[in-house]
């Protein structure tokens, strides 16, 4: 079975953990990373969604952080902030700092993000096709409004250096209008078995790959069922900002509103946690099959868990 899943970061990696324990050694998972949250630092180009992927499902994360290196440390950090050198908010360990090495260079070589991202692949084995969702540079901006007026900035900063403090106005994938999906991935959408929407968050992880011309409409049309996981469990992110993300595009941070801003062009299943039973019949109104089933990721044997329920509906609702 080819299995094609759509992630973001923390979300979207852990579930994909979950996933490869779920198959069988027949199966393969081509993911499609979200690269709006990409931001360029001291030179370097940072691509954070890919990395957290990457050295999630190749045992290179910080487990309890979900982003960055394990055992990492912080001497770069230290010497940049000697010289004045910022940003200081964004957390870019030593080891870290090696993969965004790696990448720049291979990129100032004439490499594409694609290659790159292979290359990097190499070293950590994922155990799943690992496809950036452009090799054009798209970077998500947020309007907002504070003392200094109103003005976009940088999802990173909106993110990491403000925690979404402050109401986001507008989401802006700057780029993706103009950028061509990454070879592979329209070919993927196409031969897909099955196709998955991970509990990422729906605006600025799966809305931002979907907002790169050709990709929607690739889902909307194959023939694979396209089944997604609640990021919202009782009205509420289970971690990060999302909810600020939702009310910045009018979209309620409940289970049942995420399904319906997706609608039933575009996703045939989704799942609920338990404690959102009450939102099935509105999903399912919504021409969308819907399941309520456990979905708190609290270890890869409950991830899988979940995994095979999202491929048991998605076999439920295989036209
Ligand atoms: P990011 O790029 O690191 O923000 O990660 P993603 O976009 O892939 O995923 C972020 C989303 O994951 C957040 O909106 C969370 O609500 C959701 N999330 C995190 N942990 C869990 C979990 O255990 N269960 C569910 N259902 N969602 C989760
Ligand atoms: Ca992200």
């Amino acid at each position: 079975m080819r299995i094609v899943a759509l992630a973001g970061g923390i979300g979207g990696a852990r579930f994909l953990r979950g996933l490869r324990e779920a198959i069988g050694p027949e199966d393969e998972i081509t993911v499609i990373g979200n690269t709006g949250d990409d931001i360029h630092l001291f030179g370097l180009k940072v691509c954070p969604d890919l990395d957290t992927v990457m050295y999630t499902l190749g045992g290179g994360i910080h487990e309890e952080q979900g982003w960055g290196r394990t055992d990492e440390t912080w001497s770069i950090k230290a010497e940049m902030k000697e010289y004045g050198v910022g940003p200081e908010w964004f957390g870019l360990g030593d080891r870290d700092f090696a993969t965004h090495l790696v990448r720049s260079q291979m990129l100032t070589a004439g490499y594409t993000l694609s290659q790159v991202t292979e290359a990097l692949c190499v070293r950590w084995k994922p155990g799943v096709r690992l496809l950036p969702m452009s090799d054009d540079r798209v970077e998500t901006h947020v309007r907002i409004t504070d003392e200094r007026g109103t003005r976009a900035i940088h999802f990173q900063e909106y993110w990491v250096k403000l925690h979404a403090a402050v109401d986001a106005e507008a989401i802006v994938p700057v780029g993706a209008d103009t950028a061509k999906p990454a070879p592979g991935v329209l070919e993927a959408i196409a031969a897909a078995d099955v196709i998955l929407f991970p509990p990422s968050n729906p605006v600025v992880s799966i809305g931002t790959i979907l907002a790169v011309p050709g990709i929607r409409a690739a889902v909307a049309a194959a023939s694979a069922p396209v089944v997604g996981l609640s990021p919202i469990i009782g009205g509420a992110p289970v971690r990060g900002m999302a909810d600020k993300v939702l009310a910045a595009v009018g979209v309620e941070a409940t289970a049942e509103a995420v399904a319906l801003d997706y609608g039933s062009a575009l996703i045939d299943g989704w799942l609920v946690d338990t404690v959102d039973e009450a939102a099935v019949a509105a999903v399912e109104a919504g021409g969308i099959a819907c399941r309520a089933v456990p979905l708190l990721m609290t270890d890869v044997a409950a991830t899988a868990e979940m995994a095979r329920a999202a491929l048991a509906l998605a076999e439920q609702v295989r036209g």
